[in-house]
């Protein structure tokens, strides 16, 4: 076995911990036919294994209600429901008597179920078909004598490693951070939902690793690098000593950075930039407003539903977003609407359309669904009584979108105001600039919104045709590729010559090089993760806004993405310093695909 593992660094740290691997796929089950006398003990074991499922779920249901809460917990009871209806077992039972093993039985009428859930007109029972997986890999695992790869059951203090394929919702809310130190998956990318969310919670994660499934076991003690993407397999006592001093380094040069908290961000030349924060969950918000920034550029909304059973209703929605208003107190908040769909999955799903990145997600669902989207928007305009509230809309291509968006903005309105609660007449209404179409016709939003958002993770997904979690692909996701930097730029000219604020609350932002590249492109606001705010300040205050101008136009005009990338380090590492470049960019060495993801 390799004695390491290289992926994509997608949440920065150090965990040491012992390796819980979770394959959480559904078996092959060899078709097993059984004799005439063997049926009623076959109905007997069928029976025992589904109890066995209800006891584990209901087990899983309380760890989950009392780590994450009730609203979480809920997607279990989902599965519950279906474990105890009655049509599903009358079907397994038939294939039984039909000399079907249980286990053969049981899956092939779970495979129909899914069939059926995943063509169904409706989308939420479409979006039943993950918790029906949930539901015949709970079963199969018991029939089968499967090892239990729960996550749900480890000890607190474990110090667990998780390693699986992908993380899906329902694994996501299982995940009780007094257990696990990290996370490791084979798919995903640095701009993959799965790494927003790991930087949420503070994990450390290395994505995209492709075969960790395959070449860890389980149980081996590891070293993961969250920072480089590393992960080292039973390390020696020297490695380990040698990551405690590094991580002892980067908490020092942390504490350093935080200290740049109270510092302006102000270039060489004077040129000052706005820096917000991207709020991912409500409870990064405290964290977020004590890094020094200046409101918050982005919050996804779309974690409040990922993983659920069920849509939160207006109350819940209206506290978790004055949450985030309240710890900001006057400053900007920019709150999103749901950009559920692509790999953000709602209510436990799991993709049921053949192109979701291009099918029905974000303002798309919410335009199509007018009462759900409508109970956002009412939420919002309570939660801007409490403060500087600004909606932005995602995955706009047409000024259509914003406008029906607009339509139902003030329908909300109405709404509140019939049952006597007062609301803002004016909410600054922004769009994400995050598809070709958006950028290239940037100037027909102009008179209809007060501000654009550029999303570089997806607006570099549609641009080059390259799937942002697809890990086989990350090489291939090259924010600086010219025809990026272009879009980005005409962006910026439209903004400008409308009087518009443009921001860029992607990826991009939070890297330093790709920040370098964005003040050059003319960007005067940056929205980055709570946790790079310190770097990416760092970098402003020792470059120049003019520096960084004749740098990106000659990247602008390049012919190449490795060209435009070479042209901008060379710029950057002369602007930054030696000493800086050597610290704080991973070199190509250690981050060999994350570098050029980026
Ligand atoms: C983006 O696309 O750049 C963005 C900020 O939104 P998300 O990552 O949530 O799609
Ligand atoms: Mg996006």
């Amino acid at each position: 076995m390799e004695r390491s593992l290289r992926g994509i660094p997608a949440s920065p740290g150090i965990a040491v911990g012992i390796v819980h691997l979770l394959l959480w796929e559904v078996p092959d089950v060899p078709h097993h036919i059984i004799r005439d006398e063997e049926i009623p003990a076959e109905l007997e074991r069928l029976h025992r294994a589904i109890a066995g499922a209800k006891d584990r779920l209901r087990h899983v249901r309380d760890r989950v209600e009392a780590s994450a809460g009730k609203e979480e917990a809920a997607i279990f009871d989902v599965q519950y429901s279906i474990l105890e209806d009655r049509d599903l077992l009358a079907g397994v039972e038939e294939l039984i008597r039909q000399n079907l093993a249980a286990e053969k039985a049981f899956d092939l009428e779970m495979l129909e179920w899914r069939q059926r859930f995943a063509r169904h007109p409706n989308a939420m029972l479409r979006e039943r078909v993950s918790d029906l997986t949930d539901v015949q890999i709970r079963v199969l695992a018991i029939l089968l004598d499967l090892p239990d790869h729960d996550p749900v059951d480890l000890p607190k203090g474990s110090k667990a490693v998780l390693v699986t394929h992908d993380l899906t919702p329902g694994l996501t809310v299982q995940l009780d951070r007094e257990a696990i130190v990290g996370i490791a998956t084979d798919a995903g990318t640095r701009t993959s939902h799965v790494a927003i969310l790991a930087r949420s919670l503070g994990l450390p994660a290395v994505v995209g690793l492709r075969t960790a499934t395959e070449q860890l076991k389980g149980h081996e003690r590891v070293i993961l690098d969250g920072t480089t993407g590393l992960i080292v397999i039973n390390p020696s006592h020297d490695d380990i000593e040698r990551y405690r001093v590094r991580a002892r380094e980067d908490e020092i040069a942390d504490a350093e950075l935080q200290r740049l908290a109270s510092l302006e961000a102000r270039t060489t030349d004077g040129v000052h930039v706005t820096l917000r924060a991207n709020v991912d969950l409500p409870e990064e918000a405290d964290f977020a407003a004590t890094t020094g920034v200046e409101g918050v550029g982005l919050m996804r909304t779309e974690f409040l539903v990922v993983g659920r059973a069920t849509m939160p209703d207006e109350h819940e929605q209206y506290v978790a977003y004055r949450r985030v208003v309240e710890a900001f107190a006057g400053k900007p908040v920019v709150i999103r609407t749901f950009d559920v769909g692509g790999d953000k999955l709602p209510i436990g799903g799991f993709p049921t359309e053949p192109n979701p990145y291009l099918g029905w997600r974000a303002i798309r669902m919410c335009l199509d669904q007018p009462e759900l989207f409508k109970q956002q928007l009412r939420a919002l305009l309570r939660a801007a009584n409490h403060g500087d509230v600004r909606i932005l809309l995602p995955l706009i291509v047409t000024l259509s979108e914003v406008r029906a968006a607009r339509a139902l903005l003030n329908e909300a309105r109405q709404e509140l105001r019939d049952r006597g609660i007062p609301c803002k007449e004016f909410l600054p209404l922004g769009v994400m600039i995050e598809t070709p179409a958006a950028a290239v016709a940037a100037d027909t939003f102009v008179n209809d919104v007060s501000f654009f958002s550029i999303g570089t993770n997806d607006l570099v997904q549609y641009t080059l045709a390259v799937d942002r979690g697809n890990a086989n692909l990350a090489q291939r996701f090259t924010a600086l590729h010219p025809a990026v930097l272009r879009l980005i730029q005409r962006t910026v000219e439209v903004g400008e010559q409308a009087g518009l604020e443009v921001a860029v609350c992607g990826e991009m932002a939070s890297q330093p090089l790709m920040s370098f590249a964005l003040l050059g492109l003319g960007l005067r606001e940056l929205s980055v993760h709570p946790r790079s705010v310190a770097q990416v300040k760092n970098v402003i205050r020792r470059v120049s806004a003019r520096n960084a101008q004749e740098a990106v136009m000659r990247a602008v005009a390049s012919k190449t993405a490795e060209e435009s990338e070479a042209i901008l380090t060379k710029e950057f590492r002369a602007a930054v310093g030696e000493a800086y470049f050597a610290r704080e960019m991973p070199s190509p060495e250690t981050t060999a695909l994350g570098a050029n993801e980026l």
